[in-house]
């Protein structure tokens, strides 16, 4: 069996030039290993109750359904604006030039529900602290944010610090 690493394909110069873009649509390709991957994100959940998982889009709704399917937790999308079409509420953050804004629908979370945050890649941290901050504006209690990779160089876990975080490979 490969391992989960030699699934990731480096695209360089993607989306922008000086990019090196990690493509998971490798591993997604491939059953056993998207579901080795799935096993590694669940290990350190066992035994913890999640209610809810929260996925980012676009990437986050991969791993995230199925996370969702094997805790017997609810999915729940998190997007871009004007994509979910009931009520929502919006967090905004900034990126290196200008700001981005990420929407939940309002009822998604109940107060008190434990929730798995999960994207695909853990880079500067900021997309994943807006989804936590928006968890949090509707009660929801942060059990782990987890990621398939980790760009440790960008240091997002410095902004994530309040969380327990996991993710598979570190780069
Ligand atoms: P951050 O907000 O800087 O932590 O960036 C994380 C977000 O950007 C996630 O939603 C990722 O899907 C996306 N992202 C950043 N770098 C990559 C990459 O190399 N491959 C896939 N997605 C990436």
């Amino acid at each position: 069996m490969k391992t989960i690493e030699s699934f990731i394909r480096d695209i360089h110069d993607f989306p922008k030039p000086g990019i090196v873009f990690k493509d998971l649509t490798p591993l997604l390709n491939n059953p056993e290993a998207t579901n080795l991957c799935l096993q590694q994100l669940l290990t350190p959940l066992a035994h913890q109750r999640i209610d809810k998982v929260v996925g980012m889009e676009a990437r986050g709704f991969f791993f995230g359904t199925l996370l969702a399917q094997k805790l017997n937790a609810g999915f729940i999308p998190v997007r871009k604006p004007g994509k979910l079409p009931y009520n929502t509420i919006s967090e905004t953050y900034a990126l290196e030039y200008g700001s981005d804004t990420l929407e939940i629908h309002a009822d998604a979370i109940q107060p008190g529900d434990r929730v798995l945050i999960h994207d695909d890649v853990l880079a500067t941290g900021g997309t994943a602290e807006a989804v936590c901050k928006l968890v949090e504006k509707l009660g929801g209690a942060i059990v782990q944010c987890n990621f398939i990779m980790e760009l440790e160089f960008l240091n997002g876990k410095d902004r994530l610090n309040k969380y327990s975080i996991a993710s598979i490979i570190k780069y």
